[in-house]
Parts: structure tokens; C-alpha cells; sequence
């Protein structure tokens, strides 16, 4: 360990990709560890449910009859966040200021199989939705007036998930989202600033630490990243510089589906649970620039801090200060490196 200050005493950590700050009080952490075996209900799923509107064949709730799909499969969302055809407007009355946003957004089921997850899938069948994925990216990206493709997934009852059919949802709009515009601006700044990519010198340093790996293989790194603010938040980060996920070749892909099995399956096994998260892809806006400074990656932000039952709030402090975090990074580190 570089700075054993940083496994004993209140500090914050500063995160390079968003300018935010995390408070990390480690002393916290070392109060006694309890509820970890609580009972948790692990009730098993039918691979078909009838009463489900994404499993194959069955009818959804605007009339369309899902196709008997066996890998992943695609439609637009029936009850869009975004519409692509809504009236455009801009309101600028003194300090009221607003502006129309359009988009498309699209729901993606990872597989037909009902009861299964990410996590029960084999890297070949995670590797069919990464190029989905990558199809979807491709013919949004297309669309002139579709400047960014947010990929994301809300896995368990917690995340406010409705449907426990496997599936991930694709909300593609004219402007940058906040956390994206954050990231934008800070790799693009180190970018001007030292000719090379923000998250590509990040990697390297942890590559060399080893620290903060929980997995890596030849294209992907699987780490917990220093300014993490969720207990057991994960980042998958490739090797080479890559602005997109379409920059990923077919053996790119295979070797990120592998590292999105290994994390997911740590997961399910770090509290005997089919554990909760928000995944997310981050990449560069597809408004037709070059956008060299971008480097994509993918965040997992699970809730639960100490069992399945024990969820972590991000309330008081949280809400009105920074974000804070009992456990350090270094220590989720361990405990998920010695579940693979
Ligand atoms: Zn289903």
C-alpha cells in the first residue's frame, strides 16, 4: 500500500473523470460487521413467465407481439422518456431557462430465459448483447440529431427495476446528459493539456499499483476505481484507447463479455444474492467529431453495503455535501478478488 493514511484516517478523494470528491472515512469501517448472514430469499425464476411483457411471444402492452427471439432482442421503449418527433423549443425568460430535447430510447433483452441474468450467462452469450450493443450504438449514432447513445442497465427490485426479465435499456438524445458533459470536459482538458487520454494514464498507474485490479485479461481491466462512492462500485476499462464501443473488434468484444461475466458473477457471489446495480456505459458523444479524448468505459454502482438486506442511502450528508464512503476501495478490492 503507497499511503496506509488512506486506509486509516478521513479523507477525499478527488475523481478524475467527473471533478467531484468523495469523502472516505475508513475508521468508520472498522465498527463491528454485522447482518452478513442474514437470510435472503434466492426464489427461482421460470424461464417463461406469460404475465411478462419481454419474454418471447408474448404480447406487450401497446399490442405488439414479441418475436419468439433467441438471443437478444431489440424494440423502442412504448413508454419513451424521449420522443423523437416532440415539438422543439427553448424558453429563455430571465433566470426560467429550458430548452425541447428529443431522442429515441430503446429496451434490449439480453436473453429469452426469463429467470437468468447477466451473471448466468456465458461470455459467448453476453458477447451477442455486447453486439447488440454495438448495432444499436451504430444505426442511433447515424441519426443527425442524436449527440449522445446512453447504454444502461437497472438490475433488482432496489434499482426500481419492474421487470425481472434480463434486459438493459438504450435512451439515445440531442444533448449531453450532466455526467456526461462532466466527463466530456475533463478528458478533454487533460487531453489539450498532455496530448494523451485521461482514462489510458489513469490505467496505467493502476496497472502498475495493482492495488485496485480485481481482473484483467488481454484487452480489459476490471478494477475498482480510487474515487468509487458506491461500496462495491466497478469500472471495465479497455486497454487500448477507444472512443466507442464500436472501435471494439469481435475478439475485443468477446474478451469485455468475459470480464462483464467475471464482475457480474463476483457480484451474485459476494452476498449469496442475485445482487442489485445500475450499469453504464460512458462514451464519446456521437455528434460526428473525432472526440480523441474520450477512452469509454463501463461502471457497475450496486447498492448494498454490508448483506443483501443492507442497502446503502445516499441521504443527508450525501445530499447536501458530497458523497461518503465507510469501506475503502482498497477493501472491496480484497473481498471481490476472493470471490473469483
Ligand atoms: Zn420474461
Amino acid at each position: 500500500m503507497t499511503n496506509t493514511n488512506l486506509q486509516d484516517y478521513s479523507h477525499k478523494r478527488y475523481n478524475i473523470l467527473t471533478g467531484e470528491w468523495v469523502l472516505v472515512s475508513p475508521h468508520r469501517a472498522k465498527r463491528p460487521w454485522q447482518g452478513q448472514n442474514e437470510a435472503v430469499s434466492n426464489e427461482k425464476r421460470p424461464s417463461y413467465d406469460e404475465t411478462c411483457y419481454l419474454c418471447a411471444g408474448n404480447t406487450r402492452i401497446n399490442g405488439e407481439v414479441n418475436p419468439k427471439y433467441t438471443d437478444a432482442f431489440v424494440f423502442t421503449n412504448d413508454f419513451a422518456a424521449l420522443q423523437k418527433d416532440s415539438k422543439t423549443f427553448a424558453v429563455n425568460d430571465g433566470l426560467l431557462v429550458a430548452q425541447s430535447e428529443t431522442g429515441i430510447c430503446k429496451v434490449v433483452c439480453f436473453s429469452p430465459d426469463h429467470s437468468k441474468s447477466l451473471a448466468d450467462m456465458t461470455p459467448k452469450e453476453i458477447e451477442k448483447v455486447v453486439f447488440t450493443w454495438q448495432k444499436e450504438f451504430k444505426d442511433l449514432a447515424e441519426n443527425s440529431d442524436i449527440n449522445y447513445v446512453q447504454i444502461f442497465e437497472n438490475k433488482g427490485a432496489v434499482m426500481g427495476c419492474s421487470n425481472p426479465h434480463p434486459h438493459g435499456q438504450i435512451w439515445s438524445q440531442s444533448t449531453l446528459p450532466n455526467e456526461v458533459d462532466k466527463k466530456n470536459t475533463q478528458q478533454l482538458n487533460y487531453f489539450n493539456k498532455n496530448n494523451s487520454s485521461l482514462l489510458g494514464d489513469y490505467l496505467a498507474q493502476e496497472l502498475e499499483k495493482q492495488e485496485r485490479i480485481i481482473f484483467e485479461n488481454d484487452e480489459f481491466v476490471v478494477l475498482v476505481p480510487f474515487w468509487a462512492v458506491w461500496p462495491f462500485e466497478t469500472m471495465i476499462v479497455p486497454k487500448k484507447h477507444q472512443a466507442n464501443i464500436l472501435d471494439m473488434s469481435a475478439e475485443q468484444a468477446l474478451q469485455y463479455a468475459e470480464a462483464i461475466s467475471v464482475i457480474t458473477k463476483a457480484y451474485d457471489k459476494l452476498f449469496n444474492t442475485s445482487f442489485p446495480y445500475s450499469s453504464g456505459i460512458h462514451q464519446a458523444p456521437t455528434d460526428g467529431n473525432e472526440n480523441k479524448h474520450w477512452h469509454w468505459h463501463m461502471s457497475f454502482y450496486p447498492p448494498l453495503l454490508r448483506s443483501a438486506t443492507v442497502k446503502k442511502f445516499m441521504v443527508g450528508y450525501e445530499m447536501f455535501g458530497s458523497p461518503q464512503r465507510d469501506i475503502t476501495a482498497e477493501s472491496a478490492v480484497k473481498m471481490l478478488r476472493d470471490l473469483l
